[in-house]
């Protein structure tokens, strides 16, 4: 969960100036999204709230991937009735906004459950809130809500109708390439919520790179809910890949790094795989979600690939680049998962070898043609699963680690550390890494000797650049 305050235009009438606050749940790309909503409320004169009691906007961006995500959302709504109703009473007013996939699955029931919420807004729909806004303001203010609701799929695209991004987002940066899902996995709610696929054109990314890189970006990330599935008529006029966008983007002075995420196994081209080996930006780090290793459970899942499939996938990077390391997403306790099925994701990710990864318990998700499968797997026999495949994926992120001391590292420098006189930062292949460093070298890419490995992290000394390995 992230905090976002907003940025506002500089030279703005400081005496304009309202305050919002804006909390985000879930995924990197509601990450990206809050920026972009910042960045369309700064022209109205929104600037950053430290927090949501300074606060005269507060939009809460987020996440129904799993039960448990959305109904944070709600103890969250819970916890701002009473604030809302303080200011009321104060004579002041405080517009409280639901943005992002719970707003698009549940807009009818989160006005019922919270009334006092003042607008509800899909992720498709962010550029419009200046109208939205525009229209609570014109409405009565107080501890009631304005009821106002935009849940539509929009004809036109809302990354045309957005403003150019205002505030930095910082030596590492996200940008949204690709939007949506026609995959339809049977437990997600994803092509619900977030609608069909739609790539952004070329040109546009490529100038939005080039201004996050003048704005100080040295690391991009491009996301995508199913990034590899890009695609959109290049300035060429061919039809360009993900892999021919990264070699676009590569090219783009001042920056030391790209990344993406997320990828689905089916939709890794010989292009994007060979831009591993032939794009010295791209780092040799990737997560490939699996799911399962069941092929049972990938049909049930509709996941268009096979166990098998998936190694090949993997064997074709480690052909392209070695030393790539992997992430994934894991579901334990798919409706009809028995234990061979779960031996089987034990196996897999024996044979795959993981650097990080995710993992969940299969969570019901209302209107998802999983929901309703019979043989749903008892709540205990999910927990006492995911506890092992955990243990082994720890196990794996533990070797991993310790696998890097004693090697030096190139580490882009990204942040103050957690120590005066450290700054923190990460390794090619995503690790984080904690380093005694002079603040001047923030933004740097710098040899690191790695000293220690901790479970999560990794601990260095910088080492004379002579050393420095190629990544
Ligand atoms: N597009 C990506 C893909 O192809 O896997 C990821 C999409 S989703 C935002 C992130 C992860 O949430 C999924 O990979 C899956 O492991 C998990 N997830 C999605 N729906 C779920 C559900 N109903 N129960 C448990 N985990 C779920
Ligand atoms: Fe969801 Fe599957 Fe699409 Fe990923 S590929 S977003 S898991 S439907």
């Amino acid at each position: 969960m992230t905090e976002l305050g907003a940025t506002t235009e500089p030279g703005r009438d400081a005496g304009l100036a309202k305050k919002l606050f804006i909390k985000t749940f879930g995924c990197q790309m509601n990450v990206y999204d809050s920026a972009r909503m910042a960045d369309v409320l700064a022209p109205l004169g929104y600037a950053p709230a430290a927090g949501p009691e300074a606060a005269d906007m507060i939009i809460l961006n987020t996440c129904h991937i799993r039960d448990k995500a959305a109904e944070k959302v709600f103890s969250e709504l819970g916890r701002l009735k009473p604030m809302k109703l303080a200011r009321a009473r104060a004579g002041g007013d405080l517009i409280i906004a639901v943005a992002g996939c719970v707003a698009q699955a549940e807009g009818a029931e989160i006005q019922r459950r919270a009334p006092h919420v003042d607008i509800v807004m899909g992720p498709q729909t962010y550029h419009r809130l200046p109208e939205l806004v525009a229209r609570a303001t014109r409405a009565a203010g107080g501890a009631g809500g304005r009821g106002i609701l935009d849940t539509e799929f929009p004809a036109e695209p809302k990354f045309d109708g957005l403003p150019e991004a205002a505030a930095p987002q910082g030596i590492s940066a996200f940008l949204t390439v690709q939007e949506g899902c026609d995959k339809f996995c049977t437990f997600c709610v994803v092509p619900y919520t977030r609608g069909a696929e739609y790539s952004r054109p070329p040109a546009d990314l490529v100038a939005e790179a080039g201004r996050l890189v003048a704005q100080g970006a040295r690391e991009i990330t491009l996301l995508g809910q199913n990034v590899n599935a890009y695609r959109a008529a290049g300035p060429d006029g061919r039809s360009w890949g993900l892999g021919r966008l990264i070699r676009a983007l590569a090219d783009l002075p001042g920056l030391a790094r790209l990344r993406y995420t997320t990828s689905h196994p089916a939709d890794m081209d010989d292009d994007l795989v060979a831009a591993h080996a032939e794009v010295p930006l791209l780092m040799p780090f990737l997560h490939l979600p699996v799911q399962s290793g069941a092929d049972r459970v990938l049909a049930a899942m509709n996941r268009r690939h096979r166990a098998a499939d998936y190694r090949r996938v993997v064997d074709r990077l480690r052909r392209a680049r070695p030393d790539i390391a992997l992430s994934s997403d894991f579901i334990v306790g798919f409706p009809g998962e028995d234990e061979a099925d779960f031996a089987a994701t034990l196996a897999l990710i024996e044979a795959v070898g993981y650097a990080q990864a995710y993992s969940f318990k299969y969570s019901i998700r209302p209107g998802t043609p999983a929901a309703t499968l019979p043989d749903q797997v008892p709540a205990a026999v999910k927990a006492a699963r995911l506890e092992r495949l955990q243990a082994l994926l720890r196990d794996q992120q533990a070797a991993f680690n310790r696998a890097a001391v004693g090697r030096t590292l190139p580490v882009l420098l990204e942040r103050a550390g957690r120590h005066d006189g450290q700054l923190a930062g990460r390794s090619p292949y995503a690790q984080a890494v904690d380093v005694a460093a002079p603040e001047g070298l923030l933004g740097s890419v710098v040899p690191v000797a790695i000293l220690a490995a901790r479970p999560n992290s990794l601990a260095g000394r910088l080492a004379a650049a002579d050393r420095q390995v190629p990544a």
